[in-house]
Protein backbone atom coordinates (compact mmCIF):
# COMPACT_ATOMS: atom_id res chain seq x y z
CA UNK A 1 0.00 0.00 0.00
CA UNK A 2 1.23 3.37 -0.76
CA UNK A 3 0.02 6.71 -0.81
CA UNK A 4 -0.14 8.39 -4.16
CA UNK A 5 -0.43 11.89 -5.69
CA UNK A 6 -2.49 11.34 -9.03
CA UNK A 7 -2.52 14.87 -11.03
CA UNK A 8 -4.63 14.99 -14.36
CA UNK A 9 -4.56 18.19 -16.52
CA UNK A 10 -7.43 20.17 -18.22
CA UNK A 11 -7.56 17.82 -21.36
CA UNK A 12 -7.48 14.66 -19.27
CA UNK A 13 -10.71 15.78 -17.60
CA UNK A 14 -12.42 17.82 -20.71
CA UNK A 15 -16.14 16.15 -20.64
CA UNK A 16 -18.11 13.51 -19.02
CA UNK A 17 -16.63 10.75 -21.04
CA UNK A 18 -12.78 11.71 -19.95
CA UNK A 19 -13.71 12.40 -16.62
CA UNK A 20 -15.18 8.32 -16.68
CA UNK A 21 -11.92 7.28 -17.79
CA UNK A 22 -10.15 9.46 -14.83
CA UNK A 23 -12.34 8.07 -12.70
CA UNK A 24 -11.01 4.40 -13.69
CA UNK A 25 -7.85 5.19 -13.36
CA UNK A 26 -8.04 6.49 -9.94
CA UNK A 27 -10.37 3.40 -9.07
CA UNK A 28 -8.31 0.86 -10.29
CA UNK A 29 -5.04 2.52 -7.81
CA UNK A 30 -7.45 2.89 -5.06
CA UNK A 31 -8.65 -0.64 -5.17
CA UNK A 32 -5.13 -2.15 -4.69
CA UNK A 33 -5.47 -0.51 -1.57
CA UNK A 34 -3.22 2.79 -2.57
CA UNK A 35 -4.43 5.88 -0.60
CA UNK A 36 -5.21 7.97 -3.35
CA UNK A 37 -5.07 11.67 -3.49
CA UNK A 38 -5.96 13.35 -6.80
CA UNK A 39 -5.26 16.89 -7.66
CA UNK A 40 -7.38 18.61 -11.19
CA UNK A 41 -7.13 21.43 -13.46
CA UNK A 42 -9.64 23.19 -14.36
CA UNK A 43 -11.84 21.21 -17.90
CA UNK A 44 -10.04 22.28 -20.85
CA UNK A 45 -10.27 25.50 -22.22
CA UNK A 46 -12.74 27.03 -19.05
CA UNK A 47 -9.50 28.98 -17.61
CA UNK A 48 -8.87 30.73 -21.15
CA UNK A 49 -12.59 30.94 -21.83
CA UNK A 50 -13.15 32.88 -18.08
CA UNK A 51 -10.37 35.17 -18.60
CA UNK A 52 -12.32 36.19 -21.90
CA UNK A 53 -15.50 36.43 -19.84
CA UNK A 54 -13.58 39.04 -17.72
CA UNK A 55 -11.94 41.27 -20.52
CA UNK A 56 -15.00 41.83 -22.30
CA UNK A 57 -16.29 43.41 -18.75
CA UNK A 58 -13.51 45.31 -18.08
CA UNK A 59 -9.54 45.04 -19.36
CA UNK A 60 -8.19 46.23 -16.49
CA UNK A 61 -9.49 43.57 -13.97
CA UNK A 62 -8.47 43.74 -10.24
CA UNK A 63 -6.15 40.33 -9.47
CA UNK A 64 -8.07 39.37 -6.55
CA UNK A 65 -11.00 39.10 -8.12
CA UNK A 66 -9.47 37.26 -11.65
CA UNK A 67 -8.40 34.65 -8.89
CA UNK A 68 -11.92 34.62 -7.20
CA UNK A 69 -12.99 33.97 -10.82
CA UNK A 70 -10.24 31.66 -12.52
CA UNK A 71 -10.27 29.46 -9.05
CA UNK A 72 -13.86 28.11 -10.17
CA UNK A 73 -12.77 26.03 -12.87
CA UNK A 74 -10.61 23.74 -10.81
CA UNK A 75 -13.39 23.77 -8.09
CA UNK A 76 -15.69 22.69 -10.72
CA UNK A 77 -13.48 19.82 -11.87
CA UNK A 78 -13.03 18.35 -8.41
CA UNK A 79 -16.70 18.44 -7.50
CA UNK A 80 -17.34 16.84 -11.05
CA UNK A 81 -14.90 14.00 -10.23
CA UNK A 82 -16.07 13.42 -6.91
CA UNK A 83 -20.03 13.08 -8.56
CA UNK A 84 -18.26 10.53 -11.22
CA UNK A 85 -16.47 8.50 -8.21
CA UNK A 86 -19.56 8.50 -6.24
CA UNK A 87 -21.58 7.29 -9.18
CA UNK A 88 -18.89 4.57 -9.26
CA UNK A 89 -19.68 3.47 -5.60
CA UNK A 90 -16.40 5.00 -4.25
CA UNK A 91 -15.48 6.96 -1.51
CA UNK A 92 -14.33 10.54 -2.86
CA UNK A 93 -14.29 14.20 -1.21
CA UNK A 94 -13.60 17.33 -3.04
CA UNK A 95 -11.20 19.66 -1.41
CA UNK A 96 -10.90 23.43 -2.60
CA UNK A 97 -7.33 24.98 -1.47
CA UNK A 98 -8.73 26.97 1.11
CA UNK A 99 -9.92 23.84 2.73
CA UNK A 100 -6.71 21.90 2.65
CA UNK A 101 -4.91 24.39 3.91
CA UNK A 102 -2.81 25.81 0.84
CA UNK A 103 -1.34 28.57 1.70
CA UNK A 104 0.29 31.32 -0.01
CA UNK A 105 1.55 34.67 -0.50
CA UNK A 106 -0.38 37.38 -1.47
CA UNK A 107 0.67 37.62 -5.23
CA UNK A 108 -2.10 37.17 -7.28
CA UNK A 109 -2.22 35.29 -10.09
CA UNK A 110 1.28 33.73 -9.51
CA UNK A 111 0.92 33.07 -5.75
CA UNK A 112 4.13 31.13 -4.15
CA UNK A 113 2.54 28.25 -1.85
CA UNK A 114 4.43 28.87 1.64
CA UNK A 115 3.34 25.87 3.57
CA UNK A 116 0.47 22.97 2.98
CA UNK A 117 -1.53 22.32 6.21
CA UNK A 118 -1.90 18.22 6.19
CA UNK A 119 -4.96 17.41 9.54
CA UNK A 120 -7.61 17.77 6.70
CA UNK A 121 -6.46 15.40 3.74
CA UNK A 122 -4.79 12.91 6.59
CA UNK A 123 -8.20 12.55 8.37
CA UNK A 124 -10.26 11.77 5.04
CA UNK A 125 -7.45 9.35 3.99
CA UNK A 126 -7.88 7.47 7.18
CA UNK A 127 -11.73 7.37 6.34
CA UNK A 128 -10.82 5.18 3.13
CA UNK A 129 -11.27 8.54 1.02
CA UNK A 130 -10.15 9.38 -2.21
CA UNK A 131 -9.13 13.11 -1.73
CA UNK A 132 -10.15 15.47 -5.05
CA UNK A 133 -7.62 18.58 -4.83
CA UNK A 134 -8.14 21.65 -6.91
CA UNK A 135 -5.11 22.31 -8.24
CA UNK A 136 -3.91 25.69 -9.11
CA UNK A 137 -5.68 27.80 -5.96
CA UNK A 138 -4.49 28.35 -2.47
CA UNK A 139 -5.51 30.90 -0.09
CA UNK A 140 -3.21 34.25 1.77
CA UNK A 141 -2.72 35.64 5.15
CA UNK A 142 -6.45 37.64 4.29
CA UNK A 143 -8.38 34.54 3.99
CA UNK A 144 -8.57 35.53 0.13
CA UNK A 145 -8.29 32.84 -3.02
CA UNK A 146 -5.15 33.39 -4.71
CA UNK A 147 -3.89 31.40 -7.89
CA UNK A 148 -0.47 30.35 -8.58
CA UNK A 149 0.30 31.02 -12.22
CA UNK A 150 -0.56 29.32 -15.62
CA UNK A 151 -0.10 25.21 -15.76
CA UNK A 152 0.19 25.68 -11.57
CA UNK A 153 -1.82 22.29 -10.71
CA UNK A 154 1.43 20.72 -11.28
CA UNK A 155 3.07 22.38 -8.45
CA UNK A 156 0.22 21.91 -6.31
CA UNK A 157 0.07 17.99 -6.64
CA UNK A 158 4.20 17.99 -5.88
CA UNK A 159 3.64 20.17 -3.08
CA UNK A 160 0.84 18.46 -1.70
CA UNK A 161 3.00 14.94 -2.42
CA UNK A 162 5.73 16.79 -0.30
CA UNK A 163 3.35 17.62 2.79
CA UNK A 164 1.98 13.88 2.71
CA UNK A 165 5.32 12.18 2.41
CA UNK A 166 3.70 11.02 -0.64
CA UNK A 167 5.30 7.81 -2.40
CA UNK A 168 5.12 9.02 -6.23
CA UNK A 169 3.87 11.79 -7.60
CA UNK A 170 1.47 10.95 -11.13
CA UNK A 171 0.84 13.35 -13.58
CA UNK A 172 -1.03 12.37 -16.04
CA UNK A 173 -1.33 14.42 -19.21
CA UNK A 174 -1.95 13.91 -23.38
CA UNK A 175 1.52 12.95 -24.13
CA UNK A 176 2.38 9.56 -22.68
CA UNK A 177 5.67 10.50 -21.31
CA UNK A 178 8.75 12.89 -21.97
CA UNK A 179 10.53 12.63 -25.47
CA UNK A 180 13.95 13.22 -26.63
CA UNK A 181 12.43 15.58 -28.78
CA UNK A 182 9.10 17.00 -29.39
CA UNK A 183 6.89 13.84 -31.34
CA UNK A 184 4.96 16.74 -33.12
CA UNK A 185 8.27 18.11 -34.78
CA UNK A 186 10.76 14.76 -34.91
CA UNK A 187 9.11 11.27 -35.96
CA UNK A 188 11.02 8.92 -34.40
CA UNK A 189 11.80 11.26 -31.02
CA UNK A 190 11.61 8.19 -28.89
CA UNK A 191 10.10 8.25 -25.06
CA UNK A 192 12.10 8.05 -22.39
CA UNK A 193 12.10 5.71 -19.50
CA UNK A 194 13.64 8.33 -17.02
CA UNK A 195 15.34 12.00 -16.65
CA UNK A 196 16.96 13.73 -13.97
CA UNK A 197 15.46 16.52 -12.17
CA UNK A 198 18.15 19.02 -13.43
CA UNK A 199 18.01 17.82 -16.97
CA UNK A 200 13.94 18.07 -16.81
CA UNK A 201 14.36 21.72 -15.43
CA UNK A 202 16.03 22.73 -18.06
CA UNK A 203 13.96 20.77 -20.85
CA UNK A 204 11.18 22.97 -19.39
CA UNK A 205 12.62 25.94 -19.53
CA UNK A 206 13.88 25.52 -23.08
CA UNK A 207 9.94 24.86 -24.13
CA UNK A 208 9.44 21.40 -23.26
CA UNK A 209 5.73 22.58 -22.29
CA UNK A 210 5.23 18.94 -20.41
CA UNK A 211 5.72 19.99 -16.83
CA UNK A 212 5.29 23.45 -14.91
CA UNK A 213 9.26 24.00 -13.79
CA UNK A 214 8.54 24.93 -10.83
CA UNK A 215 7.03 21.62 -9.52
CA UNK A 216 9.84 20.33 -10.55
CA UNK A 217 12.16 22.46 -9.08
CA UNK A 218 10.17 21.58 -5.80
CA UNK A 219 10.40 17.72 -6.54
CA UNK A 220 14.15 18.11 -6.22
CA UNK A 221 14.57 20.17 -3.44
CA UNK A 222 12.27 17.67 -1.66
CA UNK A 223 13.20 14.43 -3.05
CA UNK A 224 9.66 13.63 -4.35
CA UNK A 225 9.82 11.10 -7.70
CA UNK A 226 7.82 12.39 -10.12
CA UNK A 227 6.04 10.32 -13.34
CA UNK A 228 5.09 11.97 -16.24
CA UNK A 229 2.23 9.20 -18.31
CA UNK A 230 -0.95 9.54 -20.30
CA UNK A 231 -4.13 9.58 -19.35
CA UNK A 232 -5.33 7.66 -22.53
CA UNK A 233 -3.12 4.66 -22.19
CA UNK A 234 -2.50 2.20 -19.83
CA UNK A 235 1.68 1.58 -19.75
CA UNK A 236 4.29 3.62 -17.98
CA UNK A 237 5.61 7.10 -18.40
CA UNK A 238 8.74 8.92 -17.67
CA UNK A 239 10.19 8.05 -14.28
CA UNK A 240 11.83 12.42 -12.93
CA UNK A 241 14.29 11.65 -10.34
CA UNK A 242 17.19 12.15 -9.07
CA UNK A 243 20.27 10.09 -10.21
CA UNK A 244 19.36 7.52 -13.42
CA UNK A 245 19.57 3.92 -12.61
CA UNK A 246 20.41 3.16 -15.66
CA UNK A 247 24.08 4.03 -17.40
CA UNK A 248 23.46 8.03 -18.45
CA UNK A 249 23.34 8.44 -22.09
CA UNK A 250 25.01 11.87 -22.80
CA UNK A 251 22.08 13.70 -24.38
CA UNK A 252 18.75 13.46 -23.02
CA UNK A 253 16.77 15.73 -25.08
CA UNK A 254 16.81 18.42 -27.81
CA UNK A 255 14.27 21.41 -27.22
CA UNK A 256 13.11 24.59 -28.98
CA UNK A 257 11.38 27.62 -27.49
CA UNK A 258 10.20 30.36 -30.00
CA UNK A 259 8.81 32.43 -27.23
CA UNK A 260 12.56 34.48 -26.94
CA UNK A 261 13.21 38.28 -28.89
CA UNK A 262 16.63 39.68 -28.75
CA UNK A 263 17.37 43.45 -27.37
CA UNK A 264 20.87 44.84 -28.40
CA UNK A 265 21.63 47.38 -27.27
CA UNK A 266 24.67 49.25 -29.34
CA UNK A 267 27.62 51.87 -28.92
CA UNK A 268 28.03 51.82 -24.68
CA UNK A 269 30.94 52.97 -23.01
CA UNK A 270 34.00 50.09 -22.51
CA UNK A 271 33.97 51.10 -18.67
CA UNK A 272 32.73 49.27 -15.25
CA UNK A 273 29.47 49.16 -14.64
CA UNK A 274 28.05 49.66 -17.94
CA UNK A 275 26.33 46.22 -17.66
CA UNK A 276 25.77 46.43 -13.98
CA UNK A 277 22.91 49.59 -14.48
CA UNK A 278 21.55 47.82 -18.18
CA UNK A 279 20.76 44.76 -16.00
CA UNK A 280 19.52 46.46 -12.88
CA UNK A 281 17.02 48.42 -14.34
CA UNK A 282 15.51 45.54 -16.22
CA UNK A 283 15.29 43.79 -12.83
CA UNK A 284 14.01 46.73 -11.01
CA UNK A 285 11.42 45.77 -13.74
CA UNK A 286 11.09 41.94 -12.94
CA UNK A 287 11.53 41.01 -16.55
CA UNK A 288 13.79 37.97 -16.76
CA UNK A 289 16.70 37.88 -19.45
CA UNK A 290 18.20 34.60 -20.36
CA UNK A 291 21.30 34.69 -22.95
CA UNK A 292 23.90 37.44 -22.81
CA UNK A 293 26.52 38.09 -25.24
CA UNK A 294 28.78 41.09 -24.97
CA UNK A 295 31.06 42.04 -28.17
CA UNK A 296 33.94 44.01 -28.36
CA UNK A 297 33.69 46.67 -31.58
CA UNK A 298 36.33 48.98 -31.19
CA UNK A 299 38.62 50.61 -28.25
CA UNK A 300 35.74 52.83 -26.68
CA UNK A 301 32.37 51.52 -27.15
CA UNK A 302 30.66 47.81 -27.08
CA UNK A 303 27.52 45.89 -27.95
CA UNK A 304 25.33 43.94 -25.65
CA UNK A 305 22.89 41.46 -26.63
CA UNK A 306 20.01 39.41 -24.53
CA UNK A 307 17.12 37.66 -25.07
CA UNK A 308 13.82 38.06 -23.29
CA UNK A 309 10.61 36.44 -23.79
CA UNK A 310 8.85 37.81 -26.45
CA UNK A 311 6.09 39.32 -24.66
CA UNK A 312 8.51 41.57 -22.56
CA UNK A 313 10.58 42.91 -25.55
CA UNK A 314 8.03 46.30 -25.66
CA UNK A 315 8.41 47.11 -22.09
CA UNK A 316 12.12 46.15 -21.84
CA UNK A 317 12.78 48.69 -24.37
CA UNK A 318 11.20 51.33 -23.18
CA UNK A 319 12.75 50.73 -19.30
CA UNK A 320 15.98 50.71 -21.52
CA UNK A 321 15.38 53.96 -23.38
CA UNK A 322 13.92 55.56 -19.99
CA UNK A 323 16.83 55.07 -18.78
CA UNK A 324 18.96 55.83 -21.97
CA UNK A 325 20.95 59.06 -19.73
CA UNK A 326 22.00 56.49 -16.85
CA UNK A 327 23.27 53.83 -19.11
CA UNK A 328 24.62 55.96 -22.05
CA UNK A 329 23.79 53.85 -25.51
CA UNK A 330 23.76 54.88 -28.71
CA UNK A 331 20.57 52.85 -30.27
CA UNK A 332 18.37 49.96 -29.46
CA UNK A 333 18.08 47.29 -32.12
CA UNK A 334 15.57 44.12 -31.62
CA UNK A 335 14.40 41.39 -33.07
CA UNK A 336 11.60 38.99 -32.22
CA UNK A 337 12.31 36.47 -35.41
CA UNK A 338 14.72 34.37 -33.41
CA UNK A 339 14.26 30.66 -31.62
CA UNK A 340 16.60 29.03 -28.87
CA UNK A 341 17.59 25.39 -29.86
CA UNK A 342 19.21 23.36 -26.97
CA UNK A 343 20.47 20.00 -25.87
CA UNK A 344 20.19 19.10 -22.41
CA UNK A 345 21.77 16.31 -20.49
CA UNK A 346 23.53 14.79 -17.31
CA UNK A 347 26.01 13.08 -19.44
CA UNK A 348 27.55 15.97 -21.31
CA UNK A 349 29.58 17.02 -18.37
CA UNK A 350 31.94 14.13 -19.25
CA UNK A 351 32.14 13.84 -22.52
CA UNK A 352 34.07 16.26 -24.61
CA UNK A 353 33.33 17.12 -28.12
CA UNK A 354 29.44 17.36 -27.45
CA UNK A 355 29.90 21.12 -28.51
CA UNK A 356 31.85 20.45 -31.45
CA UNK A 357 29.42 17.29 -32.62
CA UNK A 358 26.27 20.03 -32.42
CA UNK A 359 28.13 22.79 -34.22
CA UNK A 360 28.64 20.23 -37.14
CA UNK A 361 25.13 18.97 -37.36
CA UNK A 362 24.06 23.29 -37.53
CA UNK A 363 26.75 23.32 -40.20
CA UNK A 364 25.59 20.46 -42.00
CA UNK A 365 22.31 21.78 -42.53
CA UNK A 366 23.83 25.61 -43.28
CA UNK A 367 22.00 27.07 -39.59
CA UNK A 368 23.80 29.83 -38.58
CA UNK A 369 24.17 30.18 -35.19
CA UNK A 370 23.68 33.76 -33.84
CA UNK A 371 24.29 33.48 -29.80
CA UNK A 372 25.46 30.33 -27.90
CA UNK A 373 24.94 29.52 -24.16
CA UNK A 374 26.56 26.78 -22.28
CA UNK A 375 25.79 25.36 -18.70
CA UNK A 376 27.05 21.76 -17.30
CA UNK A 377 24.00 20.06 -18.82
CA UNK A 378 22.71 21.99 -21.68
CA UNK A 379 24.64 23.75 -24.93
CA UNK A 380 21.87 26.30 -26.34
CA UNK A 381 22.08 28.74 -29.57
CA UNK A 382 19.92 30.99 -31.34
CA UNK A 383 18.87 31.16 -34.65
CA UNK A 384 16.59 32.23 -36.90
CA UNK A 385 12.82 31.25 -35.79
CA UNK A 386 12.77 29.58 -40.05
CA UNK A 387 15.14 27.42 -39.28
CA UNK A 388 14.86 26.37 -35.68
CA UNK A 389 12.51 22.90 -36.86
CA UNK A 390 15.25 22.37 -39.25
CA UNK A 391 17.72 22.17 -36.50
CA UNK A 392 15.93 20.03 -33.99
CA UNK A 393 15.36 17.14 -36.17
CA UNK A 394 19.42 18.07 -37.74
CA UNK A 395 20.64 17.44 -34.08
CA UNK A 396 18.08 14.83 -32.78
CA UNK A 397 19.21 13.19 -35.82
CA UNK A 398 22.86 13.46 -34.87
CA UNK A 399 22.48 12.25 -31.17
CA UNK A 400 19.88 10.01 -31.50
CA UNK A 401 19.75 7.89 -34.41
N1 LIG B 1 -6.26 25.84 -15.01
C1 LIG B 1 -5.00 26.49 -14.86
C2 LIG B 1 -4.44 26.88 -16.22
O1 LIG B 1 -5.02 26.63 -17.22
C3 LIG B 1 -4.01 25.69 -14.07
C4 LIG B 1 -3.59 24.38 -14.69
O2 LIG B 1 -4.21 23.89 -15.62
O3 LIG B 1 -2.61 23.81 -14.22
O4 LIG B 1 -3.39 27.46 -16.26
MG1 LIG C 1 -1.10 21.91 -17.40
Amino acid sequence: MALIVKKFGGSSVANAECLKRVAWTIAESYSEGNNVVVVLSAQADTTDELISKAFELNDTPSKREMDVLLSTGEQASVALMAITLEKLGLPAVSLTGWQIGMNTDSAYGSARIKSVATERMKAELDRRRIVLVAGFQGVNKYDDITTIGRGGSDTTAVAVAVALNADLCQIYTDVDGIYTADPRLVKNAKKLDEITYDEMIELAAQGAQVLHSRSVEMAKRYGVEMEVLSSLKREPGTKVRGVNKVEHTKISGVAKDANLARVSIIGIRDEPGVAFKIFRVIANAKKNIDIILQSANNNSANDISFTVAREDLVSVVEILEENKSIIGFSEIKTSDNIAKVSIVGAGMMSAPGIAAAMFEALYDVKVNIEMIATSEIKISVLVNENDADRAVSALHEKFFD
